[in-house]
This record gives structure tokens, sequence and C-alpha cells, in this order.
């Protein structure tokens, strides 16, 4: 009995299934084909394909087609399509195709009910890509010849870091004046203002070893140093600020107690949420390279540091600049979804953050509002694909009008 009712209720699952599939509105339609990509960051045949997909849609919205090969490491293509306009202004989209979860696990699936599409990363962030190619149809359709140029850059292997592509997004965020992220709101249907940047540094101090029993041979301890320089530098955490200041890993030349130690490691993570900490926060790290403390009692040597910046992703600010974008925003989704939302800080760094300087201004958060993202019950709530889109939309004539009235 247990047997056969839950197989009805299989079939009846399977029937609305087909049922509301063959009627679903357009992008709903295109969502579910991209969600179906098996695209998980290491699956560069399936990535390829996803990437296709979506180049194939904005070619036929009339934007020219580059396929970047990663000039490091192993990964699919990077897509970069742009549509000229005729100013020479920027408005840059960033997403990514490439998932945690596959669909083969956790496929599409609609739970209308509950106002929800379930799916392999169909919050991060294939829905914010379906959003914005629906948003730039419509406004195309509307506005054939736009002010700005509006390049749409999809990353394929964002959930891993986009290893290969900083530079090339760098070189992207120079010639983009506005970049606005497609990462997923939050549950609340709230924006990305900001986004921690960071600085990796790996620090390694020299000093000179001998045996800690010998008196009257040179020697300078590099661990000693490197504590004290770790002390120093904690003392610029602020977690009002947003600064951060982490040493995560430890090493030294010698595992033995009666060493003194000539060489000392340390990798050492910066976060900050603003050019300026960041650079505050060099200019203190350098002072306190410059003034080593540990010396040798009979030479008067002094160790001698070295440090290499291993990865240097800047922050999304949230500055004055962006202040108008940003009100503009909130008051398209308060006109199209009737809410007040926010914009909040996010910790983690995103594509998005490898495009900003001190010249640009952007948004995150701009896609569909969804949850449990990385987990094999990811959601979006099922209008805010389209009440997204239109938000987008919105914002791209926003942004003509203010070029026509000279902003
Ligand atoms: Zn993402």
């Amino acid at each position: 009995m247990i047997k056969e009712s839950v197989r009805k209720s299989k079939i009846q699952k399977d029937k609305k299934r087909s049922f509301s599939y063959d009627l679903l509105p357009g992008p709903y339609k295109t969502l579910k084909e991209l969600v179906e990509i098996s695209s998980q960051s290491k699956n560069i045949e399936g990535v390829q394909k996803a990437q296709n997909f979506c180049s194939d849609i904005l070619e036929k919205l009339g934007f020219r087609i580059e396929h970047i090969i990663n000039p490091t490491n192993k990964s699919a293509k990077l897509l970069v399509a742009t549509r000229k306009g005729q100013s020479s202004k920027t408005i840059s989209f960033i997403g990514h195709t490439d998932t945690v979860g596959n669909p083969e696990s956790y496929p599409f699936s609609l739970d209308l009910g509950n106002n929800k599409i379930l799916g392999a990363g169909i919050a991060d962030d294939k829905a914010g890509l379906v959003s914005c190619f629906t948003a730039l149809e419509s406004f195309i359709s509307k506005t054939c010849h736009h002010h700005h140029n509006i390049r749409v850059i999809i990353s394929p292997n964002e959930e891993v870091g986009s290893p290969g592509f900083h530079r090339i997004f760098k070189n992207l965020g120079y010639v983009s004046d506005i970049v606005l992220g497609l990462e997923p709101a939050d549950i609340s249907g709230n924006i990305i203002s900001s986004r921690s940047g960071n600085r990796w540094y790996k620090l390694r101090i020299n000093g000179r070893s001998a045996h800690s029993g010998r008196f009257g041979e040179s020697h300078i301890n590099a661990s000693h140093e490197l504590a004290n320089i770790i002390t120093k530098l904690s003392r610029y955490n602020n977690e009002f600020k947003k600064i951060r200041v982490n040493v995560g890993s430890i090493q030294t030349q010698f595992k033995t107690f009666n060493t003194i130690c000539g060489q000392s490691e340390a990798k050492i993570d910066v976060r900050f949420s603003s050019l300026e900490d960041r650079e505050f926060i060099h200019r203190k790290f350098l002072n306190i390279l410059n003034t080593p403390d540990q010396e040798c009692p009979y030479t008067g040597d002094t160790v001698k540091s070295f440090y290499s910046i291993e990865d240097d992703c800047p922050p999304l600010s949230n500055t004055s600049r962006n202040e108008h974008l940003l009100e503009s925003i909130k008051e398209s989704i308060r006109l199209i979804e009737g809410k007040k939302i926010e914009s909040i800080h996010s910790g983690g760094a995103a594509d998005i953050n490898y495009l900003m300087n001190e010249f640009n201004i952007g948004v995150d958060g701009l896609g569909p509002s969804g949850g449990k993202l990385h987990t094999t019950n990811e959601y979006i709530w099922a209008d805010s694909l389209i009440n997204r889109a239109k938000v987008i939309h919105h914002t791209l004539n926003a942004l003509e009008k203010n070029y026509e009235n000279g902003l």
C-alpha cells in the first residue's frame, strides 16, 4: 500500500512537473535549460557548454563575443560579450556559470506553492545571468541606440576564486565606469553595497641560527622577530572598521628545542573594506618590517625581512560616489516589488572585487533573491527572477537618463 501510494504521488508529481514546465514563460525555460547543464567548476567541458549557451543568447542580442583562454590555469574560457553604445562610457555586468552542486543529484524543480524554484547553482549564479539576459532583451528592444557600451563578463571558475583571470578582470575594471554584479540578493532581497577585499602577504624573516646553549656565538632569532611583528600587526584589528589581520600559518626552520631559529615564515591575510584602509595597513606593515627589534648581541646585525603579495583583491567599497546608484536601485525595487530593502556588507570577496578601482563604482547582489547557496536546497524566490530583471532594466534606463542629463 505504501509503495503504491508513493508511486501514485510520484506520477502526480511528474504530471505536475511536465504540465508546469510546458507552460513556463520564456525566462523560466531559459533558466531550466541553463540549470540542467551540469557545470561544476571542475567540469571544464560542462562549464564551457554553459558558457556557450550564454554566448548564443548574447550574440542574438547583438553582442560581440570573445571567449578568452585561461592564461595560467586549467578552466573553461572566460566569456566577454560587448554591445557598443554611442558614448565611451561602459556598464559591465559580472556573473558566472560554474556551480558548486550538480543537477544530476540536485535537479531543477518547482515548488510554486512556496514560490520557490530549486536547483544546483540556481541562485549562485544562473538565475542572476537569466535575469540579466531578460533585462537586456527588453532594454535593447526599446533602446536600440543606447549611450553606454554594455559588457557582460561571465567567469567559468568563480566558485574556486576565478584563478587565472584576475589580471583580465582588473583591466576590464579600468574600462568599466559602472560594474553591476549578478550574485544573488539575500532571502529578503537586500543588495550588496560592499564586499571586503583581501591581501595575502607571505613573509619570510631571515636571522642567524645557532645552538641555544652556546654563548659567545653570533645569533638572531627569526621566530622572536616574527612574534614581535605579529603582535604589532594585530593591534590594527578593528572589527568596527572591518579591518582584520590574520596569521593563518607559521613555519620555522627547526622542530627542536635547543636551536636558535634562523628562518621563520608566516602567511598573513589582511581584510579591509576600503582602498584607504588597505594602504594604511600596508604602510604600518612596512614600518614594522623596517624597525626590527631582534639583533645579534655580538655584531649588532638585525634580521632581514622579505615579503611577497600572493593575492591582492580590492574591496567593493561603499563610498559617497556610488550612493546615487544605490538609491536608484533601491527605488526601482520599491516600485517593482513594493518593499523597502537594505544594502548590506558581505565579508566574502567575489569576482566583482577584482574589477573595482578608485575610478569606477559598483553594486553587487542584483541577481534574484535566494538562499541555501552551495547546498542541496539552493533556491530562488520564483517571482524574483522577473522582478530583478525589471530592476536591472530600470537601472539601465536610469543610467541612460543620467548620461543624457550630464550626471
Ligand atoms: Zn557566485
